[in-house]
């Protein structure tokens, strides 16, 4: 599928309109780096860390990780890598943790809360993220953080780690950004300073989805009911873009949906500039925002959001057949 899209490899996800859209793929794995090249992802803009986790009985060494995180960004040779700290619990569950069963795992104690609980796992990480990048930038985020005090103490926990590897005259990265995926309604109703805060936001559209509408992301019977282009989803993502913007943080969207050409195109007509996603969809994303005005989009969704209707979905397959 990429030999069809070889031909836009290289070209930018530049809309007719002018605007630019930055597309990222999704990785966890250092076998996933060599589909950088080849999908034309300007970079990984999820890297999830929980497979070196997952795949074994004890926690990993930290300089286990330090060598496969060095290894990851020797892979994608000078291009941004977004590491996200590990996320466990609800769906991925380490098989060494002891963990009470919950009633509620995708409620319950997983990702940040983890991290923020369990010192130990997560310092050795960001140490283990550290001294990979060594003299590079480096690219962090967090994820799961439902208000402004876990981010500010998950980064204040890096800054930590920074300072104390500098002081013992060790390479430290040469550029630090600290990020949050925002995969909770209540993290989009944060104070101000919390987006003044983060050095760029990721929206983590498969947690964000399954909780803006109350529907288990697991339980297909209930996650299909509700579309991601209903238009209830739309103006809340509208409304991360509008505060982002007016901090001026960086946003992306990371979950699957941005992989999928029509939602890819809703989300950049609502202003989303950056959206990450599996290899494999990068061409047929790009090659689908490179033939539309996202202007007129934009103007097609605010028209069927006025109409009362549940989703723009109908409306903007109607637009898109009469493009080209
Ligand atoms: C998400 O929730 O959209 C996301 C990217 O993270 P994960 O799918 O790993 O929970
Ligand atoms: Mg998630």
């Amino acid at each position: 599928a990429q030999e069809r899209y070889a031909s836009i490899r290289d070209l930018p996800a530049k809309a007719l309109c002018g605007s630019v859209v930055g597309l990222h793929m999704n990785a966890g794995l250092l076998a996933d780096l060599p589909s950088l090249g080849p999908s034309g992802a300007e970079g990984v803009g999820l890297f999830r860390t929980e497979l070196q986790f997952l795949a074994r009985n004890a926690v990993p060494r930290r300089g286990e990780l330090a060598s496969l995180y060095s290894r990851v960004m020797d892979s994608a040779e000078g291009r941004r890598v977004v590491f996200r700290t590990l996320d466990i619990g609800s769906d991925k569950v380490l098989p060494f943790m002891k963990r009470e069963v919950e009633p509620n795992p995708a409620l319950g104690w997983r990702a940040i809360r983890v991290g923020l609980d369990k010192k130990g796992v997560m310092r050795m990480q960001l140490q283990a993220l550290i001294r990979a990048a060594a003299g590079r930038p480096l690219a962090v985020m967090f994820p799961f953080i439902a208000q402004f005090e876990e981010f500010k103490e998950a980064r204040q926990r890096l800054l930590d780690e920074v300072a104390l590897e500098e002081r013992r005259g060790s390479a430290v990265p040469a550029r630090l950004e600290i990020g949050a995926m925002l995969e909770t309604p209540s993290l989009a109703y944060a104070p101000r300073q919390f987006y003044e805060m983060a050095d760029f936001i990721s929206i983590g559209g498969n947690d964000l989805k399954q909780f803006f509408f109350a529907a288990d992301r697991e339980n297909e019977r209930v996650r299909r009911r509700y579309d991601t282009l209903n238009v209830s989803y739309l103006t809340f993502l509208e409304h991360i873009v509008e505060r982002c913007a007016d901090t001026g943080t960086p946003l992306s969207f990371c979950g699957e949906d941005a992989g999928r050409p029509v939602e890819a195109l809703a989300f950049a007509a609502m202003g989303l500039r950056a959206l990450s996603m599996r290899p494999a969809s990068i061409g047929p994303v790009k090659s689908l925002l490179r033939r539309v005005n996202l202007d007129e989009a934009r103007a097609c969704i605010d028209e069927a959001r006025g109409s009362g209707a549940q989703s723009v979905r109908s409306a903007l397959r109607d637009w898109l057949r009469v493009q080209d």
